[in-house]
């Protein structure tokens, strides 16, 4: 598909998805649209590399249209301010070629993947606690997010908030993540390769991720609707934005 014609859609427009947008916006990525409920926090300005000072209070998605714009290029950008949520999900990721998810909290990350698993569309996943992160390309037929981590944690997930997570980390996985989502839209995707960046060795691993026998989302037969309290049991860990 050429790139001009291709549609991605970046859930997250914090740590992973600010750098995952700039860098499909300059691929020349035709329509990028992104989709964040959040507002920009001085807390979030040391990794989250498209707000400034001035943006602070602003909707992510607005400050982060304005200044994926201001680099030029042709590609066009739709900022959605909103959650992903189940009632929604299905709808609005069959708009879209390729989804990058970048979101802070597992349910999230679980909703974007069965919603996509559900459509048939390619997504990459991303995330980062401290010093290490992670991305994984998962097309229609798998291996999935669920291949790898079954379901949403039912205990309580590490603080993340307190473990933090260094920007340059989200920097490098971001990046990745377009790297990988530019693969799908080629027709060159890695798919069911989980890529392990450490920050402090500076090393990027690549493991194969097997498929789960039976799991749930790409082993078939599939729930045909995404129920809210399927992703409302998990705590959420609300770590890599
Ligand atoms: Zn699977």
């Amino acid at each position: 598909m050429p790139r001009k014609n291709a549609r991605a859609l970046v859930v997250g427009l914090g740590g992973l998805g600010c750098p995952a947008a700039i860098a499909l916006a300059r691929a020349g990525v035709g329509h990028v649209a992104l989709l964040d409920d959040d507002e920009v926090d001085p807390s979030n300005l040391h990794r989250q590399i498209l707000y400034r000072e001035g943006d602070v209070g602003a909707p992510k998605v607005l400050a982060a249209a304005r200044a994926l714009e201001a680099f030029g290029g042709s590609s066009r950008f739709e900022p959605i301010r909103a959650r992903l949520l189940p009632e929604t999900a299905l709808e609005l990721v069959r708009r879209f070629d390729v989804v990058i998810e970048g979101a802070d909290n597992f349910p999230t990350k679980f909703l974007a993947a069965d919603a996509c698993g559900l459509a048939g569309v390619p997504v990459v996943h991303g995330a980062a606690v401290r010093w290490y992160g992670t991305a994984l390309a998962a097309g229609p037929s798998g291996p999935c997010y669920r291949c790898l981590f079954e379901d949403i944690p039912e205990d309580e997930a590490p603080n993340c908030d307190e473990a933090g997570v260094m920007g340059p980390v989200v920097g490098v996985v971001g990046a990745l993540q377009a790297s990988l989502a530019l693969g799908v839209l080629d027709g060159q995707a890695p798919f069911g390769r989980l890529f392990t960046f450490d920050g402090k060795a500076d090393t990027l691993r690549a493991l194969a991720v097997p498929k789960r026998p039976g799991c749930a989302l790409c082993a078939g037969p599939r729930p045909r609707a995404l129920a809210r309290e399927d992703y409302l049991k998990g705590a959420a860990c609300r770590a890599p934005s």
